[in-house]
């Protein structure tokens, strides 16, 4: 149980019978407001600003038995205390400058981690190591920010000044970071998000022989616990670390009751934000009109990449080229057989490049962020004539780049942002 806020002292000395030294395991008896001991534990005390929200933050450890705790809870509530809201603790710690809002989400991320190396790219990102380099970019525009208005308010000086500081050459090398940093953000967020893949084809060709392969010794880590198990139509796999969210086509037919329906109606909008179809055919046979059929159904944007599967039993060696539908690479489910092939064809559709071990998580809106402060400093580069014009646009990409860190940010996105947490985090 942890609590955070004014009242935990008061909550302590009802609840736990004192206030135990900061940072110190106490063992202590844990009562109901009638004074019934209800569990024994430990007690915390953090007193603010040294504590994770930078608020007093009071922690008790029982034995977690889901009625215990919910005596405890009842005790706790009893004594002043309120239900958090999702991601509450994260979301003051954010408030209380503890957190920037890069990092903030970066626990979300954490927790939702379904692979060792998206968990690690979260925890980069929670230790501060992108908004580190965001916050990099963002002083080096200010730098350049002072400069240009300083040449507006003085604009005798103004040729001598800006060529002194090389401005245009400070802003192409600006542009070359923030191109970095934006490479690596965009790696991350496939870590985060995943790759969605669907999976389609006639009966027999080889789509549960294939999803088995590759799961092979893949497969990412499940957990039972609520929101991390997502959907039961995707199975848990990864691919070198990337994890892989693969919808089956097969439950796909006409009719069925009500239930099934919206189970379709669930597989079709995933299959609408799907990076990729994996369209099997039968290597015998090649590309027929059963598969030109099956792609008619699919969103036409949709990157196909066809897989001739059952290479084994023809007289050629697993190889990867191209059909009508887009890259095709032929395998065998059955001896694992041109496998890698189509594994990096899978994680190049996704965009990922095989960076090193210095990606960070990021999400949607840090990319659009990043994105957007790119396309004022290309403006700004287009439009050294104008200084007016300059200062401006300098100001959106420092505006845009402080959007990451929140520093500047509307209550409407931070209550976004946090109800994608679960409570208590
Ligand atoms: P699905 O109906 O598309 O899911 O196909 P299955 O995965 O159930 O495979 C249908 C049949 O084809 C099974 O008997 C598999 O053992 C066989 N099969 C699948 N992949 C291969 C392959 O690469 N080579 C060979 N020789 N047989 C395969």
């Amino acid at each position: 149980m942890r609590a955070s806020g004014p009242g935990v002292v008061e909550i302590s000395r009802r609840v736990a019978g004192n206030l135990p030294a900061p940072r110190t395991a106490t063992l202590a008896c844990f009562r109901d407001d009638a004074g019934r001991i209800i569990d024994q534990g430990l007690v915390l005390h953090f007193p603010g600003p040294r504590s994770y929200t930078g608020e007093d933050v009071l922690e008790l450890h029982g034995h977690g038995s889901p009625v215990a705790l919910q005596l405890v809870l009842r005790a706790c509530l009893a004594a002043g205390a309120r239900i958090a809201e999702p991601g509450e603790f994260t979301r003051r710690a954010f408030e209380h400058g503890k957190l920037d809002l890069a990092q903030a989400e970066s626990v979300a991320d954490l927790i939702d981690a379904c692979t060792e190396r998206a968990a690690r790219s979260a925890a980069r990102a929670l230790g501060g190591m992108f908004s580190a380099e965001v916050r990099k970019l963002a002083a080096e525009l200010l730098e350049l920010r002072a400069l240009i208005e300083a040449t507006l308010d003085f604009p005798e000086e103004e040729a001598g000044v800006l060529r002194e500081h090389d401005v245009q050459a400070r802003v192409a090398s600006l542009r070359q970071a923030l191109a970095r940093v934006h490479s690596k953000a965009r790696q991350g967020s496939v870590l985060r998000a995943g790759l969605h893949v669907v999976l389609a084809g006639r009966p027999n060709v080889g789509k549960s022989s294939l999803l088995n392969r590759l799961a092979g010794e893949e497969r990412a880590i499940v957990t039972e616990i609520a929101g991390t198990t997502r959907d039961a139509l995707r199975e848990a796999i990864q691919i070198g670390g990337v994890p892989l969210h693969v919808t089956d086509t097969a439950g796909l037919h006409e009719s069925g009751d009500a239930l099934e329906r919206i189970g379709m109606n669930r597989a079709w909008q995933e299959i609408e934000r799907a990076d990729a179809v994996v369209l099997m055919a039968d290597a015998r046979d090649g590309v027929s009109d059963a598969e030109r059929e099956i792609w008619r159904k699919l969103p036409h944007s949709i990157t196909t990449i066809t897989v001739l599967n059952k290479v084994d039993l023809t007289d050629r060696a697993p190889h990867r080229s191209s059909c009508e539908f887009g890259p095709s690479v032929s395998v065998s489910a059955k001896t694992g057989a041109g496998i890698e092939l189509l594994q990096q064809e899978l994680l190049r559709t996704a965009g990922w490049q095989n960076a090193g071990e210095d990606v960070y998580t990021a999400s949607e809106r840090h990319l659009r962020a990043l994105q957007a402060t790119g396309a004022h400093l290309a403006r700004v580069a287009e439009s050294f004539d104008q200084l007016e014009l300059v200062a401006e646009e300098l100001r959106l990409a420092h505006d845009a780049l402080a959007q990451i860190t929140g520093e500047v940010s509307s209550d409407e996105l931070l209550g976004e942002i946090f109800s994608r947490f679960c409570i208590g985090k």
